[in-house]
């Protein structure tokens, strides 16, 4: 297929905030047209997605900094305010910053994941924020298409690290979904020694400092998606009285969320994602 009929994820993000745009009023249009501008301007287009690279590409950024990034996602209710992708969507956002400062090449993100189970009064499972404090009662939130069994996460993984090495990565950095986040960590060391790669996640370490999707639907996730992909954010869907807390979100109330805040928080991580290369020798 001619690169020309294959239009990149950053052409359909234009697009988008194109065709969002369309819809505010001329103060925030010309904000929104602002924002891209200015992030346009800073961000070179360099080409660090494993799926856009062709072979010459894939050889000089291996060669570069043999770093994979694997983002972890799913499919989830993220709220009535955020899309059902947020989790890749963030954890792929900030390992193309990352790739794009520090070099190495994103792998596409996995949609499926552990999470905690069990089943409802009337049979059916319940997963993850389906019984979570903030949803009343408890029942299947719409939308949430991810689950796996732990054990199966961990052979998917295990294939994608096999791939990797073969291919020539020395190093591979994940993060996303917190449960897919903590099964990775948990076995890091393990995966080290038998794959003979270095790994790297959110690790005890640093967890503290981390301010890459540390809630669900609040303040943090809502704020990331904001200044990753404002098109895909809307929130007047939110409880418009702060005496009524959003369903199936837990944090900070997202309803203090800014872009700004994002951005804020995306970069503290890459920060800490060039602390830990640096400390392993890697940059
Ligand atoms: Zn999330």
């Amino acid at each position: 297929m001619q690169a020309a009929d294959h239009p990149s994820r950053r052409d359909i993000l234009v697009a988008g905030l194109a065709g969002a745009s369309a819809g505010l009023v001329p103060g925030e249009q010309s904000m929104a047209a602002a924002g891209l501008a200015s992030r346009e301007n800073a961000v070179p287009a360099i080409k660090v997605r494993y799926d856009e690279l062709r072979p010459h590409e894939f050889r000089k950024r291996l060669a570069e900094r043999p770093i994979a990034y694997l983002p972890l996602g799913t499919l989830e209710w993220h709220g009535e305010h955020l899309p059902l992708g947020s989790d890749a969507i963030q954890s792929e956002g900030l390992m193309v910053e990352c790739a794009r400062q520090l070099g190495g090449i994103v792998m596409p993100p996995i949609h499926l994941g552990p999470d905690r189970a069990k089943p409802a009064d009337d049979g059916k499972m319940l997963v993850g924020m389906d019984y979570a404090g903030s949803t009343t009662p408890p029942r299947q939130l719409d939308g949430s298409c991810y689950w796996v069994p732990p054990g199966l996460h961990l052979l998917m993984v295990d294939a994608i690290l096999a791939q990797l090495k073969r291919a020539g990565f020395r190093a591979v950095f994940a993060d996303g979904h917190g449960p897919s986040r903590g099964s990775w960590v948990e076995n890091l060391p393990e995966r080290q020694a038998r794959f003979g790669l270095k790994l790297f996640g959110v690790t005890k370490e640093i967890a503290r400092q981390w301010k890459s999707q540390v809630d669900h639907a609040a303040r943090n996730e809502t704020s990331l998606m904001m200044h990753l992909r404002p098109d895909l954010v809307d929130l007047s869907q939110l409880p418009s009285s702060r005496s009524t807390w959003p369903q199936g979100v837990a944090g900070e109330d997202p309803r203090d969320a800014s872009a700004a805040h994002g951005k804020e928080c995306l970069q503290k991580s890459v920060e800490l994602v060039r602390q830990m290369f640096a400390a392993a020798g890697l940059l």
